[in-house]
């Protein structure tokens, strides 16, 4: 009765369900984080906000554990390799962690409980990340849903309070169990250089890691709840919570989020339809890893096959294109207030994640795979279910996607959700003076109000890489091929 919890996208010690369950079943309880050499060593730059972040919150989480008469044990190597090693050293009988519904995840889990069977240890995994995991919420033929709204609708009848109990009181109270610090020889952090990683400025960003973090958010967001629903399109206004990169994380629990909104949503009155929007955006977030957990071919395929036919941009020009968007420099000034958003901080707003998207595929023509890999590398939240998500729902590609004969205008979307520019303005200083009815579509500019407004078309900001409405046009050609095969 000896039980090691892996700590991996959980860094919490309140409200974790394999922590919980590891106290009320065992006696002692240890608890391991890894820095993954198969995961950090893919990465491109030392410079990673996410490891950043990941490294500061383990902190924080070790100090809570330590608080509590135990603490973390930290290591830096394959997962695969140091959880059986680590497993065996301390004599655990078995291994506890919260369950992930990536594929490399999984194959991850199911070699380390091999490894693990091998030497007599158990492995079992809870559910933790979600509010319902993949076979929980099923149409009455037994079926996984496709379509959001009636996922919703399903999901939101079979909540119930037991669903929202947090996971300690859940597992009844402290449990018998009691914490074990770290032998000597495996106790101590790593520093973020030993690691092989540089600090990312996260506080000139204020993104506070850690528990103490997502609570400052989430105290922030509380009161700004109810206007949620009216204000969570402006990427100008602080309509939304910010708390993706935590959820991502663990920092938060996703039932103490849905806890709050529901009780918002029962107490009725103005500020409920804030809190009914939001949490429809949670459900949003269980569907997607939903979809990945039963429909794992979505990773790197369409999930409507069909659309495997659309062919793409690929010559030189598109290469071009493409890197122009990276850069925040297509000429159309919303989409690159949202690229650079994201290289300036590693966040986006979620209107602009849909423009930008949809940009990508419907405007410049180039596969969404290329943008989804992009995001990947920049996102703080990146999360691979709601991505691949994100992305295929604006190709049109997706299970309940946007459909594809609908394309968004940048410049129309601009007008009605940055009407001052004001979002623009602030990630494109050199659009600083142009007039509010030119901001959108600077290009329309005469030379001479052009030049009275300090900004030469050409020369300090790009001409729009595309003509829309052609664009337009040659998207609903490619498209084509799906219609003509229906
Ligand atoms: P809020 O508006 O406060 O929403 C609260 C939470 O609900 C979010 O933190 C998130 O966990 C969840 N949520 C909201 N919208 C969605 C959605 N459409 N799908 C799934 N969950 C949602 N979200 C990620 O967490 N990681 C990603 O890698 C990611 N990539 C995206 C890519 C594209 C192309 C698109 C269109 C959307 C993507 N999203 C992603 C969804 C959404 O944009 C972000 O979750 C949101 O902008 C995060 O900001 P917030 O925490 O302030 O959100």
């Amino acid at each position: 009765d000896s039980i090691l919890v892996w700590f991996r996208r959980d860094l919490r010690d309140d409200d974790n369900a394999a922590l919980a369950e590891a106290l009320r079943r065992g006696r002692r309880v240890h608890c391991v984080f890894i820095f993954d050499r198969d995961i950090l060593d893919a990465l491109p730059s030392p410079a990673d906000r996410r490891v950043d972040f990941i490294h500061r919150s383990v902190g924080e989480l070790d100090a809570a554990l330590l608080a509590r008469g135990g603490g973390l044990i930290v290591a830096h190597g394959r997962a695969g390799d140091e959880i059986p090693r680590l497993g065996r050293q301390l004599g655990v009988d078995a291994v506890f962690a919260n369950r992930d519904y990536e594929p490399s995840a999984k194959a991850r889990d199911a070699q380390v409980a091999a490894a693990l069977a091998a030497y007599g240890i158990g492995f079992e995994s809870f559910k933790d990340q979600v509010i319902f995991d993949g076979a929980e919420v099923l149409t009455q033929a037994g079926r996984p849903y496709t379509v959001f709204t009636p996922y919703r609708n399903a999901w939101l009848k079979r909540l119930g309070g037991d669903d929202l109990a947090p996971a300690d009181a859940a597992a009844g109270g402290a449990g018998k169990g009691a914490l074990q610090a770290p032998p000597a020889a495996l106790a101590g952090l790593p520093t973020l250089a030993a690691l092989g990683f540089v600090p990312t400025g996260l506080d000139r960003l204020a993104i506070v890691p850690g528990m103490s973090g997502a609570r400052a958010l989430l105290d922030d967001f509380r009161g700004r709840l109810g206007r949620y629903h009216e204000q969570r399109d402006y990427p100008a206004l602080r309509g939304v919570s910010y708390l993706s990169v935590h959820l991502r994380f663990g920092t938060v629990s996703i039932r103490q989020l849905v806890a709050l909104a529901q009780a918002q949503v029962r107490q009725g009155g103005d500020a409920a339809a804030g809190a009914q929007v939001w949490l429809s955006e949670l459900v949003w977030r269980d569907f997607y890893f939903m979809i990945l957990d039963q429909f794992p071919h979505v990773v790197g395929h369409a999930f409507k096959r069909e659309f495997e036919r659309v062919e793409w941009e690929s010559s030189a020009r598109a290469d071009a294109d493409f890197s122009a968007w990276c850069a925040g420099r297509t000429g159309y000034p919303l989409v690159d207030a949202a690229m650079r958003q994201l290289a300036y901080s590693g966040y986006m707003h979620n209107r602009l994640r849909m423009v930008a998207a949809s940009f990508l595929c419907k405007d410049l023509g180039i596969d969404w795979r290329r943008g989804e890999e992009f995001f990947a590398a920049q996102l703080n939240d990146f999360d691979l279910a709601a991505n691949n998500g994100g992305w295929q729902w604006s190709a049109s590609t997706g299970c309940d996607a946007q459909p594809w004969f609908r394309i968004f205008n940048p410049v129309t979307q601009s007008e009605r959700f940055d009407p001052q520019g004001r979002f623009i303005r602030r990630y494109v200083p050199e659009l600083q003076n142009v007039p509010d009815r030119h901001i959108h579509a600077p290009w329309c500019m005469s030379v001479a109000e052009q030049s009275a407004c300090g900004v030469l078309i050409g020369r300090d900001y790009p001409p729009p890489l595309v003509d829309h409405a052609a664009a337009r046009t040659r998207t609903l050609a490619r498209y084509g091929v799906v219609k003509d095969a229906d």
